[in-house]
């Protein structure tokens, strides 16, 4: 039952993807299980303590799991997405990538100041894109009063980075 679920168990570990000496941490195989699904949508909106106004996600996998736990806390999911996508006014922050640079940004009139956002993702490993979407939440007037990733990993540091800027944070599953 979804109460036991092995969420660990139920995620893939590719090899060399996208590129070598990469070990890609594949969800895909978590979706497909029914339990495994069900679990990881409630251990996530109830981590941490609400009430929440509305559910980021980040794009794209944190859209998947961002939807369901919104409709699971009863509200709204706000889309975080890469540069260029989102077809109203935006807001955006740049962030430094391994080789390069990103943009994120959400539409400007996404939220109403103050209200309290939950921020989901797949996977944080060094915290940049989610610290990335902190800022750009806060720029745009939100609270942000908690981060739910399905997957940390713990060796590249994210939590704590994330923790620093006194957000709460909770993975489901760590891998080394
Ligand atoms: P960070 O910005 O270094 O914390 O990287 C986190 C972002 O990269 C998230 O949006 C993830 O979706 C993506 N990511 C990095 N590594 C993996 C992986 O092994 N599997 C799935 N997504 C990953």
């Amino acid at each position: 039952d979804t109460a036991n679920a092995d969420l660990a168990a139920l995620i893939r570990t590719i090899p060399d993807f996208p590129k070598p000496g990469i070990q890609f941490r594949d969800i895909t195989t978590l979706l497909l299980n029914a339990e495994g699904l069900a679990a990881t949508i409630d251990r996530l909106a109830t981590m941490h303590d609400g009430p929440f106004d509305l559910v980021a996600g980040i794009e794209a996998r944190g859209f998947i799991f961002g939807a369901a736990v919104a409709q699971r806390l009863g509200t709204g999911l706000l889309l975080i997405r890469k540069n260029g996508k989102l077809p109203g006014r935006t807001v955006g922050v740049d962030y430094a990538l391994e080789y390069g640079e990103d943009r994120i940004e959400m539409h400007a009139d996404a939220v109403v100041p103050g209200c309290r956002v939950l921020l989901v993702d797949d996977l944080i490993a060094t915290g940049g894109t989610a610290l990335a979407a902190i800022r750009l939440l806060r720029k745009a007037g939100a609270m942000v009063g908690g981060a739910g990733f399905v997957i940390d990993l713990p060796d590249l540091g994210g939590v704590s980075k994330i923790e620093a800027e006194g957000v709460p944070v909770g993975a489901l599953v760590a891998f080394d």
